[in-house]
């Protein structure tokens, strides 16, 4: 059996949902499991909503019209008689949202966030099963929250892959064809838990592992895996084949064709995946299996926006040693902080940060306590894996370099934007 991912892009309105049908017409569909996200930026519209709800300003229902006005349009352009029951499904899934939260006593944020952004996978999942079902393309929708089990960790929920698997076995029929959502699951309460945002490309790799898939294939709007994010490099060419270390690499250093989580469970049982366009699903894409060398050889460049460069230094010029840079990391992973690039000298440690959860200023306010902390927001971290004197040459013109590091295959660069 193979999974398919189809991310926001791919069903962003009526038209894109066509195109699914389109798609599995190519590819064939009987023993296929779908893993579908949120249509379009609908979960960037549920944050803002969890923003204004938390905000207690009551506008938030206004954001849920809109939000339901989306969805409506494209239900009508995607289906011809109003009664049909999709109609009604979608309507209890809005009053659900809204019931959901005037019911809340919580003021817990990542808690609220993951009872919200859910609705936006179930309701794309809804009309994408009953749309396929409408064409003739017989499928189970199914609740990925009843199957993936989780941790509590809110936004960020660590899987239980023994639970989890045992969940799938049992309920997925392999034979036929399953529409699920992707991002979403539950902690051992039954409480909706999220994987990250993006992390509907992990799903895939999840169910993928617990089915012992034979691929895996995720449709994008770009044709494949490029040695550079095309909205922001230029001349950008296709990268045929890649090795499993070579996809987990590039998506670590932050390539967001590729969630960083989904290679792992795929490289453990040796399942290639595919990247593809949904606009040609006939041409070839990127394909990710076990040794296989990059094929074109190229420098491929990275950028990660929005980073924080951070500087500590010793407030009595003593050195830092492992034991103060094993408190700083320790602080670093109490705070949610990802670190994506570190050098340090005799009194000063340099490190470039991620901070997904906004804890940046709580972080900075701790380390000043200890440390002198001087720090750049807004930085961009750059990356080349297989770095050339000339990919070097260029990607540094014109830019206000604060800090670089070269090892063997990779060169990285901080730079104000
Ligand atoms: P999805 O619709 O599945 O959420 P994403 O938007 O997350 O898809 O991923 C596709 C986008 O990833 C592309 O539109 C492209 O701008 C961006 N991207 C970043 N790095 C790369 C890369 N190395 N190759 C191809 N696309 C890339
Ligand atoms: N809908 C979620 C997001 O936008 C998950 C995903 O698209 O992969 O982050
Ligand atoms: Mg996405």
């Amino acid at each position: 059996m193979r999974v398919f991912k189809f991310g926001g892009a791919s069903v962003k309105d009526a038209n894109a949902v066509k195109n699914v049908v389109h798609v599995l017409q190519t590819t064939g569909y009987s023993n296929v499991l779908i893993v579908v996200s949120a249509m379009g930026k609908t979960t960037n519209a549920l944050e803002k909503i969890v923003a204004l709800y938390l905000d207690q300003d009551a506008d938030y229902k206004r954001s849920i019209q809109n939000l339901k006005q989306y969805h409506f349009e494209i239900l009508t352009s995607l289906f011809d008689h109003k009664q049909h029951p999709v109609f009604k499904k979608a309507e209890n899934l809005f009053n659900d949202l809204e019931t959901t939260l005037t019911r809340n006593k919580s003021r817990q944020y990542n808690y609220i966030y993951d009872q919200v952004v859910s609705y936006g996978e179930l309701l794309s999942t809804i009309i994408i099963s009953e749309y396929l079902n409408n064409n003739g393309f017989a499928n189970e929708w199914l609740d990925a929250r009843e199957m993936i089990k989780t941790d509590n960790s809110y936004r960020d929920a660590e899987v239980d892959w023994e639970h989890t698997q045992q969940i799938i076995l049992d309920t997925v029929n392999k034979k036929t064809l399953t529409v699920t959502q992707g991002f979403i699951a539950s902690d051992q309460n039954n409480f909706t838990t999220t994987l990250g945002r993006e992390g509907s490309d992990y799903t895939a790799g999840i169910f993928a592992y617990c089915l012992g898939a034979d691929s895996v294939s995720i449709w994008k709007d770009v044709p494949g895996v490029l040695n550079g994010d095309p909205r922001v490099f230029e001349n950008t060419k296709l990268l045929s084949h890649v090795s499993y270390e070579e996809a987990i690499e590039l998506a670590f250093y932050g390539a967001s064709v590729i969630h960083p989580k989904t290679i792992q469970p795929l490289q453990r049982k040796e399942i290639p995946l595919y990247v593809k366009s949904f606009l040609h699903p006939d041409t070839e894409g990127t394909s990710v299996k076990k040794g296989q060398p990059l094929d074109p050889y190229m420098p491929c460049y990275i950028v990660k926006k929005n980073q924080t460069l951070v500087s500590l230094s010793s407030i009595d010029f003593s050195f830092i040693v492992e034991e103060n840079i094993s408190d700083i990391f320790k602080l670093f992973h109490q705070y949610h902080i990802k670190v994506d690039l570190i050098q340090n000298s005799a009194i000063s440690f340099s490190v470039c940060l991620d901070d997904k959860f906004n804890h940046l200023e709580d972080l900075l306010n701790t380390l000043k306590a200890r440390f002198k902390v001087a720090y750049n927001k807004n930085v961009s971290l750059y990356t080349i894996r297989h770095f050339t004197d000339d990919a070097i040459v260029s990607l540094e013109k014109n830019k206000e370099i604060l800090l670089k590091q070269i090892t063997r295959e990779t060169y990285q660069m901080v730079s104000k934007e």
